[in-house]
């Protein structure tokens, strides 16, 4: 199949507007980058030159008849030219000219206008501020890096132009290849989520891996990359940047849910693989890029060395394998075929003096029994092993069993030969068993994305029309802010709660408080106090006799605190079994990158505090809210732990659906706290409830 870029990435004419042979400019390194390889045409374009580097040059781009145009002119004159391409019917563009987005103002409006430009002529736009691209299928580099990409089937974006650099002088000492490259840029136009959509369907693409600072539009990011990774697998990194320009939170949620965690559930559910480093990037995307994915999460080490193999198994216990158990056919040949001082059992201890044919032997018994996925090969050298054999005999039992092996010949020069011919048949070989086990564990970890089943996000039946009304009473604040008075929103959204009612008299308390069965909760209402317990302002435990002292007492505190508080009344509410429920969160807090992040988690007053919470990118399917249920650290607490009922998780998985939906339906509902959610064997009850509502999106 070919992908929607398929024209940028194999152009046959392009222009370079502003090309020149001026030594150590911009425009002479792009021109001779594209001479060093391109298949096609180049038409360099320079009013005051008749030819740049042995190249017929012409005056604009309108007369070059171009299907692409590399644009490096100054930025002033960036946009005239972009206009003419466009009237030439030029389509595919790459500005690498800085001065845009990324230096201020004048910048930025400039940025405003290329977009304006590239939207009215449908251009597929690269940059502004970008390094260029590359195409290893047809030989074009289109960027003034140093070094070209060598040829190869991951395609690589980045958001950084001198990342690209970097990383192509080290790939090719190491000989990795690339099939396309792209440095992003600003972003204007096309971003991550179209050249993943483009190499998705690009046949000469195995991975896609990407360095990004940001994703630009969160939620088509993770549509598109779920579609892509159930064929192509993605592995990004991403530099760690801070929340700057979060706004000030006054929610549970808001306080913890920042970029970052927006960051990791979005990619998490975009079916993206995450790398931590440049090294794990390539490590995982050069198995990915050559090995079939394993069946199972076993894996077995076959190994000349006791310590390593030591090693090699606390490094599968720190990822997501398993040290395969051998069938009792594969143990019994084990048996027949090592010697007795041997360890039949994984890892496969074949001793020291072991040989090339030892080795290879023992890897095929163990690759053809069923429960291993994958095998490791991990030898110290020593005088009776020939390390080029035994790479010839890894590859072999490779390709016989079509399972992914990893090499881990450990020792320096010794290895080096052996190693090159473990590469080329994109076996990779790592000093360090860990590494060798981590490029493993990311061939399962894929596995596991491509059995990924989406489902949509429910669609409950809920009263929208009355839950705007209770939010448009955020414009009578000062603060934009909801609290308890605003629990009606729970109600047309189907979500339980216990019986309450806001009174302002000690009298109407009573009243409530007898009609309610059992002692009750009464609670300060007022937008001027977040946190109601923080200032004694929640009683627990009230008889019907002491609600009337209870309320003055409250309305004291109140005053005591703030003098000139807006004072909404005194919430009356019944109580939840505490002793037989535990206290959860559910929450949402708005990310500029991927919108409404959903938060679910132990509650309480102490949330902060024990911080056990997971995340995800609204809104969620069921399969999503229930993930969340059995992620946090205390998920044990909610399925009955020491003798406990276990709590009604398919309610609160609910529950996190329908505020899913609520704050999707309302993209005025900036944050949303409900904690606690009282979560007992019989239900849930959302107990208190706070939201920041902005009165100009409602
Ligand atoms: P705030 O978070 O503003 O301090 P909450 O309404 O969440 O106020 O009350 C604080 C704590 O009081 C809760 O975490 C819970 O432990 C307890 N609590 C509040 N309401 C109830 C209730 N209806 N039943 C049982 N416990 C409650
Ligand atoms: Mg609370």
């Amino acid at each position: 199949m070919m992908g929607t870029l398929t024209e940028l990435f194999a152009p046959e004419r392009i222009a370079v507007v502003g090309a020149t042979a001026r030594e150590g400019s911009i425009g002479r390194a792009v021109t001779s980058n594209l001479i060093a390889d391109y298949d096609g045409t180049i038409i360099p374009v320079n009013p005051n030159y008749d030819e740049v580097l042995d190249l017929p040059c012409v005056d604009g781009v309108g007369e070059a008849d171009a299907d692409m145009a590399v644009i490096v002119v100054p930025p002033k004159i960036v946009l005239p030219a972009l206009e003419e391409a466009g009237e030439a019917g030029v389509t595919n563009v790459v500005v690498i000219t800085a001065g845009f987005g990324e230096t201020g103002s004048d910048g930025a409006s400039r940025e405003q206008e290329l977009k304006e430009i590239a939207a009215e002529y449908d251009m597929d736009l690269v940059g502004p501020n970008s390094l260029g691209i590359m195409s290893t299928s047809n030989g074009m580099n289109a960027s003034f890096g140093p070094e070209n990409a060598e040829p190869g089937s991951m395609s690589f974006m980045s958001q950084s132009g001198a990342f690209i650099t970097a990383v192509l002088d080290w790939a090719n000492d190491e000989g990795m290849g690339f099939k396309d490259v792209a440095s992003l840029g600003n972003k204007a136009v096309l971003d991550e989520t179209d050249f993943v959509d483009h190499w998705g369907d690009d046949d000469d693409t195995d991975v896609i891996i990407g360095y990004l600072e940001g994703i630009s539009s969160g939620r088509d990011f993770i549509d598109t990359a779920r579609e892509v990774t159930q064929d192509t697998p993605i592995v990004l990194v991403k530099s760690g940047r801070t929340d700057a320009g979060a706004q000030a939170a006054s929610s549970h949620t808001g306080t913890i849910a920042g970029s970052e965690q927006a960051y990791e559930a979005g990619l998490d559910q975009a079916g993206v693989l995450r790398a931590e480093s440049v090294q794990e990037l390539f490590d995982a995307a050069q198995m990915l890029a050559n090995q079939p994915v394993p069946d199972s999460n076993e894996v077995a080490v076959i190994t000349n060395a006791g310590g390593p193999g030591v090693m090699s198994t606390d490094a599968v216990g720190d990822a997501d394998l398993e040290m395969a158990s051998f069938e009792q056919e594969t143990l019994d040949t084990f048996s027949e075929q090592l010697p007795p001082e041997g360890n039949i059992y994984n890892p496969v201890d074949i001793v020291g003096d072991a040989d090339v044919d030892r080795f290879s032997e023992a890897l095929d018994i163990a690759l053809a029994d069923d429960n291993v996925g994958s095998a490791m090969v991990l030898s110290c050298p020593t005088a009776v092993l020939d390390y080029e054999q035994l790479a010839e005999e890894t590859v072999k039992m490779r390709e016989k069993h079509g399972k992914p092996v990893a090499a881990c010949f450990m020792g320096g020069e010794s290895v080096d030969e052996s190693a090159e011919l473990l590469s080329d048949a994109g076996i990779p070989n790592y000093f360090d068993p860990s590494r060798a086990i981590d490029a493993l564990d990311s061939l399962w970890e894929y596995r596991q994305i491509q059995r990924r089943e989406y489902d949509a996000p429910a669609d409950f039946d809920v009263d929208r029309e009355a839950a705007r009304e209770i939010l448009e009473r955020v414009e009578d604040r000062p603060d934009n802010r909801l609290g308890v008075e605003a629990m009606g929103l729970l109600e047309a959204y189907g979500i339980p709660m216990p019986d309450s009612e806001i009174v302002d008299s000690p009298e109407d308390a009573r009243e409530v408080a007898e009609r309610i069965e059992g002692d009750v909760v009464m609670k300060i209402v007022s937008p001027d106090i977040l946190h109601k317990s923080d200032i004694g302002g929640v009683k627990v435990g009230v008889s019907d006799d002491e609600v009337e002292d209870a309320f003055e007492d409250l309305i004291t505190r109140a005053r005591n605190y703030q003098p000139d508080a807006n004072l909404l009344g005194v919430q009356v509410q019944e109580m939840s079994d505490l002793d037989a429920g535990t206290e959860t969160i559910v929450g949402m807090n708005r990310d500029p990158q991927f919108g409404p992040l959903m938060m679910f988690g132990l509650g309480g007053i102490f949330v902060e505090v024990l911080e056990d919470t997971t995340f995800r990118v609204a809104p969620v399917s069921e399969t999503e809210a229930r993930e969340m249920t059995e992620e946090i650290k205390t998920a044990p607490l909610l399925r009955g732990a020491r003798g406990r009922d276990p709590a009604d998780i398919d309610g609160i998985v609910e529950t996190i659906q329908r505020l899913s939906q609520l704050v999707a339906d309302f993209p005025a509902i900036m944050e949303f706290d409900i904690n606690p959610l009282v979560a007992t064997p019989d239900g849930v009850d959302a107990v208190d409830i706070r939201l920041t509502v902005d009165p100009e999106e409602l």
